[in-house]
């Protein structure tokens, strides 16, 4: 796509041409000035004034040519008249000359050069002007110089001037014809090229763009620049308010320019919603103060807009105004073109406003989630200490001193420590996911003995069956309360879901790393269901586990401690029936 046509770089080039030719031309006339001086002096006919004269006002044509601007002047609309006047001016002093009969043989050369010339250098009619002359001057000097009643001496030359002109109008309509054949080609190229740039520019920024108070004023510029207009701005369709808005900033002669809030309903008489709910663009040609129809117009400072429907296919998505063309008025070829790149605009919108939007909504999410997260921590912290208070107090009245003698009473207060021990345990498991969300588990990698950590486990939750380590001295690296935690509470489980059977604990080296089994025979999890139990608040059997006291949220805080330690935990068939955990951390340095 380009504003300007092909014209231009024909006409450079051949005006380039030109004056290449025509400072060519007068150097060598230089040398014929020479060659007929020095025929003058020669034969003596210097002091004549017939001579003198026609070869002072050649000198000073020549002095004039050699300094003049040909570049310039060849490229100007005068160009045709002011060479037509040098040629005419030069056939002049020439003939004068040749009609001395001593300098005649010199000139008449000249004349046959200039016509030869004055085809590649002259439009038509300047070229058929210039031959005229010649041929009137060669029979001048045939008709003086020969013989009077001699016909053929004048017919001949006349004739050759003729046909030599023919051929250089010939060879000047061939070389033109070239010359707009091989620059259209280069022009085309350089199109192309530039299309490519600003096609690749766009799509950069595109790319690098993330909202629309970045793109819109970028593209609406580009717009305006192309249709050669000051303003441009675009109203989006709000789904929320069923109104188009204006996007701020504007595009004001290159800048951006904060826009004042302003709606238009879509079903109104304003021609931004006749626009949005048309096909064509619509050219306000004379912006009406008093015409409701051209009030966000008016807002806009337009005297004359284009206004455009920006749509996806059948969606659609807003409308794009263009406005004060710089110069006259806009024309049908300009209201087209919006209207076709309406069509690229209204998907790139409709593009990074769905984006927009996702992001919007992402961040919303995460403030949600920082906000529960902030919540939890919040009031876990708040219900520890009174909770700490009801245990200190439920465990100094159950003492055997002070405890109730009634059954019901002792019962009662049993029940009491329990359901506080459940409850002091969710807090705990709470405030762990509260710091897990936060990213502010403190994690303390060491080397530790495996068999360390598991006489520790045994001291808090007996593990009656197999405790094994191979080797003995098997080493893993990990943080010390973080991975007691984890076995303490894969042990808890057991027991729980699995009452009555055995649970075992081996530990084992594979290669760089250490494996760690905690293994029951009950009854197990379900393969479908070994991925899902280590999310939150997930119980496989809502009611049994209710009974079991659990909260669901043991086995995902035992994966993210696994996790922040570089390690992985998985379930695992037990042979004969049950589950088993097998979590992999790095072997100890
Ligand atoms: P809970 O607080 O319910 O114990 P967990 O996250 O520790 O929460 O466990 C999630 C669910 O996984 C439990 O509700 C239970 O259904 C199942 N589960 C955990 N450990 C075992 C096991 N050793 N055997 C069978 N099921 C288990």
């Amino acid at each position: 796509m380009t504003t300007e046509s092909s014209t231009p770089t024909v006409h450079e080039a051949m005006a380039r041409f030109r004056a290449s030719l025509l400072r060519r031309a007068s150097g060598v006339a230089w040398a014929i000035v020479a060659i007929i001086g020095a025929q003058a002096v020669r034969t003596e006919v210097y002091d004549e004034t017939v001579f003198y004269i026609p070869m002072v006002g050649l000198i000073l044509l020549l002095v004039l040519s050699t300094i003049a601007r040909w570049d310039r002047i060849v490229a100007s609309p005068w160009a045709p008249v002011v060479v037509t006047a040098w040629m005419l001016l030069l056939i002049g002093s020439v003939t004068a000359l040749g009609s001395i009969p001593e300098l005649a043989g010199t000139a008449e050369p000249v004349l046959y050069g200039l016509a030869a010339i004055s085809g590649l250098l002259l439009v038509w009619w300047a070229h058929a002007l210039v031959t005229v002359s010649i041929a009137t001057a060669i029979g001048y000097l045939a008709l003086t110089l020969g013989e009077v009643d001699a016909l053929p001496q004048v017919i001949a030359p006349v004739f050759t001037v003729l046909v030599v002109a023919a051929a250089t109008a010939l060879a000047g309509f061939e070389l033109e014809r070239e010359m707009i054949v091989s620059a259209t080609r280069e022009r085309t190229l350089e199109d192309q090229r530039l299309d490519f740039q600003r096609l690749y520019e766009v799509s950069a920024t595109l790319a690098r763009a993330e909202s629309l108070a970045e793109i819109v004023p970028y593209l609406v510029g580009t717009i305006c620049r192309y249709l050669d207009a000051e303003v441009g701005a675009v109203l989006l369709y709000d789904g929320g308010l069923n109104k188009l808005k204006v996007m701020s900033p504007i595009w004001v002669n290159g800048g951006t320019v904060d826009a004042e809030e302003a709606m238009v309903d879509i079903t109104g008489v304003n021609v931004i919603a006749q626009s949005y709910r048309a096909i064509r663009p619509i050219h306000v040609r004379r912006v009406d103060e008093n015409s409701d129809a051209h009030l966000v117009l008016k807002d806009l400072g337009l005297t004359q807009a284009i206004v455009a429907p920006l749509k996806v296919e059948a969606m659609r998505v807003g409308v794009i105004v263009v406005g004060e063309p710089r110069r006259g008025d806009f024309t049908e070829d300009q209201i087209e073109d919006l209207g076709s790149l309406a069509a690229p605009a209204g998907l790139v919108l409709s593009q990074i406003g769905r984006y927009e939007a996702q992001a919007e909504m992402a961040r919303r999410l995460e403030e949600v989630a920082q906000m529960k997260t902030d919540f939890v921590s919040t009031v876990s912290h708040e219900l520890r200490s009174p909770l700490t208070s009801i245990i200190g107090s439920l465990d100094t009245v159950t003492r055997p001193e002070l405890a109730p003698t009634e059954p019901t009473s002792q019962q009662l207060l049993q029940s009491a420590r329990r359901q506080a021990s459940r409850l002091q345990r969710l807090i705990e498991d709470l405030l762990v996911v509260s710091r897990i969300d936060r990213g502010a588990i403190p994690v303390h990698l060491e080397t530790i003995s495996l068999k360390e950590i598991f006489d520790e486990v045994n001291r808090v939750v007996p593990v009656e069956a197999t405790i094994s380590v191979d080797p003995p001295d098997a080493q893993v690296e990990a943080d010390r309360d973080h991975l007691t935690r984890v076995l303490i509470n894969l042990v808890e489980n057991a027991y729980k879901y699995a009452p009555g059977s055995p649970v075992e604990i081996h530990g084992s080296e594979l290669l760089n790393r250490i494996r760690i089994a905690v293994v029951d025979h009950g009854p197990g999890i379900p393969e479908d269901q070994r991925d899902r139990v280590f999310e939150r608040f997930t119980q496989l059997d809502q009611s049994d586990t209710r009974s079991r006291g659990g909260t669901g949220l043991g086995l995902s805080i035992v994966k993210s401690l696994v996790e922040v330690m570089h390690g992985s935990v998985r379930i695992e068939e037990t042979e004969g029936g049950g589950a088993t955990f097998v979590v992999e951390l790095p072997k100890g340095r």
